[in-house]
């Protein structure tokens, strides 16, 4: 075997799992100890600062500059009690991770000694040189100044890098010299704001107590772990996070014997750590358990408001990435990293919830919450139906692409699925309610009565699944399926909120129009609906998402099914996302252009890393290992045809030295041509160009090239192969 894939094999196989040592036995003993929480607030900050943070974190107000000098000495103190050193402004820029500063509280004085300091200044706002961050052009090289600034709704945390070094984390939003947001935090925020402005509205037709909505989230992470040593000897693995080559498993996820199987030991102990960092950072994470592909799994948090959620799935996915390096893995959150098999999702379940503790997706125990129920219910789909091509918008990637359009869990194709029971009341809904005129009081009790007699307490129970909609209604929350694994909820988040923020303020007006012509506001409600229901009727889907025919009705039904990024990404420069998205203040007409050109470029950025990528493993690895093989195959022949005696059928023998020739040389072939047409593809001036070019030119070629390079590493001796094979990165943990 090659050295190196021979000796990362062996390095694999002899590792022994690392001890992890808990805390303590209850995870409630050190839930949160690094964050500080309302608890820490209350014991370092004086009243007053104590109820500006509240009251900022409560209902967005401002904080006053000597209040910040307070609270930030307060939070020094917390730090440092905690062996804290220095901080950062942590922020969420659009490269999809996040970034962090670090400063150190050591500030020296004149005298020669020092001081550890903390100021109002230094917390509220920080200058990062931001320069290096993408902001499809909104910072002009002259202007590079980016700031970052603080975030009071989402808690300061402290992160520990290794085993010393412990930073205080400032959770901020990162915006332009000219105020332009560069980040995704800062318009999630703004559509928390509009999406609970316009339902609190509607929440008051059905209870005056409600003041506060806020989008909850709860995600689902999946990801694959693959030996250290085995990932160092895939090149793809190590720039890509998939891999661009490889023949399948023979076995592979088949025999359905991982999904929910036991943990092996060495992955047991790498989830109890991150877990464990996780808890102290105040990360709920609950649940753990193996996904559907080998060396597949899926960890889940308890759901808290949108922003928080973000930020904490932000924050686990450096954590994990952190951790599985102290166990020898490396964490793969690509969508796709190994074909043949399942990729990897981030499940987005969303709902929103108010201060009085409703669920607003959770049907009620009388006839009046029933009809808030779906309110927001018929209100949510609407909003899906009026804007899918938004959703597939925000959920395009590179890696994403994989996954959607690729006959794999969802499709490109957004539709909503709500399972037979609710289809049901919605069928009755827009039946009995008449066209036009208006019900008698008797009528919209009888049918407000008739619905709720229709909905049973618990839907959750009730609710079918179906694993093939990338947007399902799974009992008491909408579930957004086709968000990628790698990526930043905040985005996909943001434009639902937005969405269905439009949707209920349209909901509103036409509501109090037919209120103002006379109706009375339940009929009013029941008729609105009842419209929504007939309009909506398109993105309702039972049936199975990955069939051809649902393809087909879709493209009846005027759906659209856009299956790359480059195409996806423009449904943002549309007037459609103009109304919903800028006219509602959450981005400005040049935030949405420019990420529309940062996507851009960062697509075609991806694409072009993989095609050198596969470029060299092809003509460094592949190709060598091929001839090698040729030239034993050939030295038999020769040997036969000296001796007269063959080894192998002597025609046998040459059809193998022929075959072996045959890829070689059409790979050589391939690979010129796509680097070429890599360089083309480089070539035009706007980033939209760039990434189609790289979509529709260079991408085709990366099937092409595999099933000779695969086709190679299934004759090519073992012996021989250079990179770690599919079995291996699979099975050897
Ligand atoms: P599944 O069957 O999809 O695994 P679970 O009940 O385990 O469903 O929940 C999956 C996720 O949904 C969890 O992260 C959970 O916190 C989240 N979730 C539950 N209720 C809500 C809600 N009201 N809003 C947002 N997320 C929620
Ligand atoms: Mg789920």
């Amino acid at each position: 075997m090659t050295s190196h894939r021979f000796k990362a094999t062996e390095q694999a196989q002899n590792r022994s799992r690392i001890d992890v040592k808990l805390p303590s036995e209850k995870v409630s003993d050190y839930f949160a100890q690094n964050v500080f929480t309302t608890d820490a607030m209350r014991r370092y900050l004086s009243q007053e600062a104590f109820e500006s943070m509240m009251g900022s974190i409560h209902s967005g107000q401002k904080i006053d500059r000597s209040v910040a000098d307070q609270i930030a000495a307060a939070m020094k103190e917390w730090a440092i009690g905690k062996g804290a050193t220095s901080y950062c402004h942590w922020f969420q820029p659009l490269t999809g991770a996040t970034a962090e500063k670090h400063d150190t509280f050591f500030t020296p004085l004149d005298s020669g000694r020092g001081i550890e300091a903390f100021s109002g200044d230094a917390l509220v706002q920080q200058e990062p040189d931001g320069s290096s961050f993408p902001s499809g052009g909104l910072r002009a090289t002259f202007e590079a100044r980016g700031y970052t600034a603080w975030d009071p709704s989402s808690p300061a945390f402290i992160m520990m890098v290794g085993t010393s070094g412990k930073t205080l984390c400032i959770p901020t939003i990162f915006v332009s010299f000219t105020g332009d947001s560069l980040d995704y935090k800062a318009p999630l925020l703004k559509s928390q704001h509009l999406l609970e402005t316009a339902a609190v509205d509607i929440c008051n037709y059905f209870d005056r107590n409600v003041s506060k909505v806020v989008p909850t989230l709860g995600w689902e992470q999946e990801y694959f772990l693959v030996d250290e040593a085995l990932f160092y000897a895939r090149p793809d693995l190590m720039t890509s996070g998939r891999t661009l080559l490889g023949s399948p498993s023979v076995k592979g996820q088949q025999l359905e014997d991982h999904y929910f199987g036991s943990i092996p030991e060495r992955v047991y102990a790498y989830m109890l750590d991150f877990e464990t960092e996780a808890h102290k950072l105040g990360i709920t994470i609950r649940t753990r358990h193996n996904e559907v592909a080998p060396g597949q799994y899926e960890c889940a948090p308890v759901f808290s408001e949108a922003n928080i959620a973000v930020d904490h799935n932000q924050l686990l996915m450096d954590l994990m990435d952190r951790v599985a390096r102290r166990h020898k893995f490396r964490v793969l959150l690509h969508e796709k990293p190994f074909a043949g098999v399942n990729g990897s999702g981030k499940h987005n379940n969303w709902s929103m919830g108010t201060n009085t503790g409703k669920n607003l997706l959770s049907p009620g125990k009388t006839p009046k919450n029933n009809l808030r129920f779906l309110t927001f219910f018929i209100n949510t789909i609407k909003a899906v139906n009026e804007y899918a091509d938004l959703l597939r918008a925000a959920i395009a990637s590179a890696g994403n692409d994989h996954r959607l359009g690729a006959n794999e869990a969802p499709p490109a194709i957004i539709s909503v699925f709500i399972g037979s029971t609710l289809t049901d009341v919605l069928d009755e809904l827009e039946d009995k309610i008449k066209k036009g005129g208006k019900m008698d009081e008797m009528e919209k009790a009888e049918l407000k009565l008739d619905i709720h007699n229709k909905i049973p307490d618990l839907l959750l129970d009730n609710t079918d699944r179906n694993r093939t909609s990338p947007f399902a209604f799974t009992g008491n929350k909408f579930e957004f399926r086709a968000v990628g694994s790698s990526a930043n909820c905040g985005l996909a988040m943001t434009i639902l909120n937005a969405i269905v923020a439009k949707q209920l303020t349209e909901f509103k007006d036409e509501v109090e129009n037919l209120v103002k012509e006379g109706e009375k506001r339940d009929g009013a409600i029941l008729r609105v609906l009842r419209r929504y229901i007939s309009d909506s009727r398109r993105i309702l889907f039972e049936g199975d998402n990955y069939s051809k025919e649902w393809e087909e009705e879709a493209a009846r039904r005027g759906l659209n099914n856009v299956k790359t990024t480059p195409h996806a990404l423009k449904f943002f420069i549309t007037e459609k996302a103009e109304k919903v998205l800028v006219e509602s203040g959450i981005y400005s007409h040049r935030e949405l252009h420019a990420r529309f050109d940062v996507w851009m470029e960062q697509y075609q950025r991806k694409i072009d890393i993989e095609a050198g990528t596969l470029a060299d493993m092809v003509t460094t690895q592949v190709i060598p290992a091929a001839i090698k093989y040729q030239q034993i195959v050939a030295g038999a022949v020769r040997t036969s045809m000296d001796i007269g005696y063959t080894a192998l059928d002597f025609q046998q023998e040459l059809k193998l030295v022929k075959t072996l020739a045959d890829h070689v040389n059409t790979l050589k072939k391939l690979t010129d041509a796509m680097e070429t047409e890599r360089t083309n593809a480089a070539k035009p001036d706007t980033a939209e160009e760039r990434a189609i070019a790289y979509c529709e030119k260079v991408k085709p070629y990366f099937d092409q090239i595999r099933q000779h390079a695969d086709a190679l590493e299934e004759i090519v001796a073992d012996d021989l192969w250079p990179l770690p094979k599919y079995r291996e990165l699979f099975f050897v943990r």
